[in-house]
């Protein structure tokens, strides 16, 4: 591109999609000098900040006071009275707390010199993209749409909701069902059930969370179990009808349940409708993700794509390294030498108790590396000596036997997340069991296990 060619263009880059990887993208783009404009139909931030994880952990921490008032007793509390759950509150302080992060992403953006365009923008050709009747000219385009909820087509399959809609139910599901095994499933019937609904999770496979360590969702199936989630695996829905007063599910096994409200949370699809992709050729992979290079160019290499749109790790920080990745390959004077690096991605699940996990599975670990150690902590934490919850606690470590190096960490327990988040430094760096153990404990934390284990459980 020469120089001339450059400045006959609107735009150095136009975003579409004011997600977590777009913002990030148009920002980190206009810092460096390039000339941005980011089209956004609906609400800035995306889904993170306002049908994912922000809202999601807010509920999150809504259900666990239900855990907190139980535990208090054996700490000697008293409460006055029951407690009891409000859902407009929580619902509307939610809107409010979201309204106020929408204004600070359009400050950000404004802050940044990147013009906000409200609408759904369509491609025209490799340079040229429309939001309404106007139209724009870029050097480069970024597709940043993100996903969709998608539901499976089935009798009553329009009467449950998605993850775009829980959140704003009108009123509270006394008796709620999930269907469905991944990440949403299991944190909406822990915040549910926390919440104080009758919940119900229903899942095609015979145990949940598939991909995740095997010991992690056994121990996790055990603890939602107790903490009265009830899991129903091996069936499906079969129907939906809606009967007085709410709505009867009847599963594939016969089981007939009835109940206030359910979420389908069967994963989510790229979100291109529409979007004018198809007519220009720009190709995709059998999910109908685009497919993107190590500079997230797409077979039209001025059409740009990253985040969830692209089927890579679905994950919000996932999205933001990429777009700073972007931006280093287009528009930085020193560009990468390398492509981004997806090993070791740490992430956590917020069903209750939380998991928390980086690096390799046990089952992984021992396809790649044969010989492995695996040291692991299955515990009461010492809040619940006096507590009284039956609640306990995983860590795991997964350690390749010749070189001693920590290939996985895992743990279920109160802020697996906040843990795990610094272990994954130590898993990403390499280090070793060795390091591991000469690391001095922080007492008493329930972390502190993960520098005391010294007998492997298994090899
Ligand atoms: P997932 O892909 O994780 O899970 C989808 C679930 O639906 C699977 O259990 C799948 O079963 C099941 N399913 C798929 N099709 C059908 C069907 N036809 N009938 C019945 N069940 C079906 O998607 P989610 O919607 O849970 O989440 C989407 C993504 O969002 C996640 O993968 C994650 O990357 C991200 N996310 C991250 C969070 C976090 O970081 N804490 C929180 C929430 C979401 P099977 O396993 O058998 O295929």
């Amino acid at each position: 591109m020469s120089d001339l060619e450059s400045t006959t263009y609107d735009w150095d880059l136009f975003v579409i999609g004011a997600g977590s990887g777009g913002v990030r993208a148009a920002r980190t783009a206009a810092a460096a000098g390039a000339r941005v404009a980011v089209a956004e139909e609906r609400y800035l931030g995306g889904t993170c900040v306002n049908v994912g994880c922000v809202p999601k952990k807010l509920y999150s921490y809504a259900a666990h006071f239900h855990d907190a008032f139980e535990d208090a007793e054996g700490f000697g509390w008293r409460l006055a009275e029951a407690p009891s759950f409000d859902w407009p509150t929580l619902r509307d302080n939610k809107v409010g707390e979201i309204k106020r992060l929408n204004g600070i992403y359009a400050r950000l953006l404004d802050g940044a010199g990147v013009r906000l365009i409200n609408g759904r923008a369509r491609v025209l050709d490799a340079h040229r993209v429309a939001v309404g009747d106007e139209v724009h000219s870029a050097e480069k385009i970024l597709v940043a749409v993100g996903g969709w909820p998608w539901v499976p087509e089935f009798p009553g399959s329009e009467l449950a909701v998605s993850s775009n809609e829980v959140f704003d139910l009108e009123s509270f599901p006394e008796r709620f069902l999930v269907l469905g095994g991944g990440y949403i499933a299991v944190e909406f019937a822990s915040i549910f059930n926390g919440l104080g609904s009758d919940t119900h999770l229903i899942y095609r496979g015979e145990l949940f969370l598939r991909g995740f360590d095997h010991e992690v969702r056994e121990f996790t199936r055990d603890q939602m179990r107790q903490k009265g989630v009830q899991l129903h695996f091996e069936t499906n829905i079969e129907r939906i009808d809606k009967v007085e007063g709410g709505l009867a599910v009847t599963l594939t096994d016969g089981e007939i349940l009835e109940v206030d409200a359910v979420l389908a949370a069967t994963g989510r699809r790229p979100h291109l409708e529409g979007l004018g992709l198809d007519t220009l050729g720009v190709a995709l992979d059998d999910g109908g993700y685009i497919k993107v290079n190590e500079r997230f160019e797409s077979s039209l290499p001025s059409v740009l794509a990253l985040g969830d749109v692209t089927g890579g790790p679905e994950l919000t920080p996932v999205a933001l390294a990429e777009a700073m990745h972007l931006v280093r390959c287009h528009f930085e004077d020193t560009p990468p030498t390398t492509p981004l690096n997806y090993a070791n991605i740490p992430t956590a699940v917020f069903c209750h108790p939380n998991i928390g996990t980086v690096g390799l599975s046990e089952e992984e670990a021992r396809e790649q590396f044969g010989e492995i150690r695996v040291y692991s902590a299955d515990f009461r934490p010492m809040k619940h000596t006096l507590s009284g919850s039956a609640e306990r606690c995983l860590m795991k470590l997964i350690v390749a036997d010749a070189s001693d190096v920590v290939v996985g960490a895992h743990m279920v327990g109160e802020e697996a997340g906040e843990v795990i988040q610094g272990i994954a430094i130590a898993v990403k760096a390499g280090l070793t069991k060795a390091d591991f153990d000469t690391t001095v404990g922080i007492h008493p934390t329930g972390a502190e296990e993960f520098v005391t284990m010294r007998t492997p459980t298994r090899r």
